[in-house]
Order: structure tokens, then sequence, then C-alpha cells
């Protein structure tokens, strides 16, 4: 159990950051944006925002930020959102027929990831930014912005689906410290989101 106030940081190298902390803080917990190992290690529990896991991936080689990273989420809770979904599965991957939504053709597993929940999923699964939509999830409106698709899930809470595909998902076991949203409820000025609720929470139990 967390006895003090609950510290999530959100990882900030690139990404949809600061407009987590109105819902952090409407939570009762504290917002860092984090982006150094030193950062890392006063952290309760991270946020792996929304972005483009591509650059993400990127700039954690450049910084040599994997291993501090590896090394703090197998201790702590951890929240992809959209790219951070993507950084967090077990398998990615990319959706090279982008022209349509036709989730079954021309994917190819690409990316590196760091497998922290048992789910493939499929990059921009969804198409192109144009296929780009809002939604209603748990009665709460949230965005769908060049989202990966959940196409398979192994031991794991589906906590809600989309369309038939499960879009918010949480891990069992030693991973139920993990889980993740394909979709943006920050962007929603309606503090707090459902789901910043379910992550302090998870964060406080831990
Ligand atoms: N399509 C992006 C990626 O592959 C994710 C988009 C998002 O995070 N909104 O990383």
């Amino acid at each position: 159990m967390v006895k003090h106030t609950p510290r999530i940081g959100c990882f900030a190298l690139q990404g949809a950051v600061e407009i987590h902390r109105p819902h952090i803080e409407a939570c009762g917990a504290e917002f860092l944006s984090v982006k150094t190992p030193a950062r890392f290690e006063d952290v309760d529990g991270f946020i792996l925002p929304g972005g483009e896991s591509t650059t993400m991936l990127k700039l954690i080689e450049t910084f040599r930020l994997w291993d501090s990273l590896a090394d703090n989420f197998a201790r702590k809770p951890v929240w992809g959102i959209c790219a951070g979904t993507i950084l967090m599965a077990e398998t990615v991957l990319v959706n090279n027929n982008l022209s349509s939504r036709d989730q079954t053709g021309g994917q190819s597993e690409t990316q590196k990831s760091f497998g922290l929940l048992p789910i493939t999923v499929l990059r921009n699964g969804y198409g192109t930014q144009v296929e780009s939509a809002q939604s209603d999830i748990d009665g709460y409106p949230v965005s769908f912005i060049r989202a990966p698709v959940i196409q398979e899930t192994g031991d794991t809470e589906i906590l809600a689906r989309h369309e038939g595909a499960p879009v918010w998902v949480q891990g069992k076991g030693d991973k139920a410290k993990y889980m993740a949203t394909t979709f943006h409820p920050e962007l929603t000025m309606n503090f707090p989101s459902p789901m910043h609720k379910k992550f302090v929470e998870l964060v406080r139990r831990s």
C-alpha cells in the first residue's frame, strides 16, 4: 500500500503529457512529468502517454533509458495510452494497409516493446488520421486517435470494448498493476476521468 499521496509520473519525452495533470490532481494524487532515471525513482506509478510510439522508442534509445524504464516498470504500476499501449504490448504488428479499415491485410511484426501485457496490438489498426473518432466508454467521452487495435489478449481482464475489440485492459496476477487504454480519456475536460480514477486507485493499493 502506498501510504503517502501517490505520485504519478507521466513519461515526458514526447506526446500528450501535461493534459493528464488536472485529472491526476482531481484524484488527490501528485502529478510529475518524468524523463530521467533519477526522476523515475521518485514516482509510484507511470503513465505512458499517447503520442508516437516510434518516436518514443527512438528517444528512449538516444537517451539510453530502456534499462532504467524496464526496471521501474517491473516494480510499479504502469498505464499505457494509445502509443503507450503499443509500448506495453507483448506483440506489436503494423498495419501496412493504411488506406482501409481492413485489419487483416498487410501485417508484419515489427516494433520493440516492453512486453508488460500479454496482448497483441495492430498499430494504426483503425486506419489513418481521418478514421480518428470520438466515442463513449463507460459513459465518458474519449478519443481514438490513430489508435491501435488490440487483436488478441492472453490472461487479461477486459474492462471495456469498442466495436467488439477490447479497448481497456488490465493484467492479472502479478500483472494486475498494468493497464492499457487504446483511447485518450485525458482530452475530455471533465476531471477526473474514470480511467484516471482507476489507475490512481491501482497505485494506492500497490
Ligand atoms: N499511431 C500512434 C503510434 O503508432 C499512436 C497514436 C496515439 O498515441 N494517439 O504510436
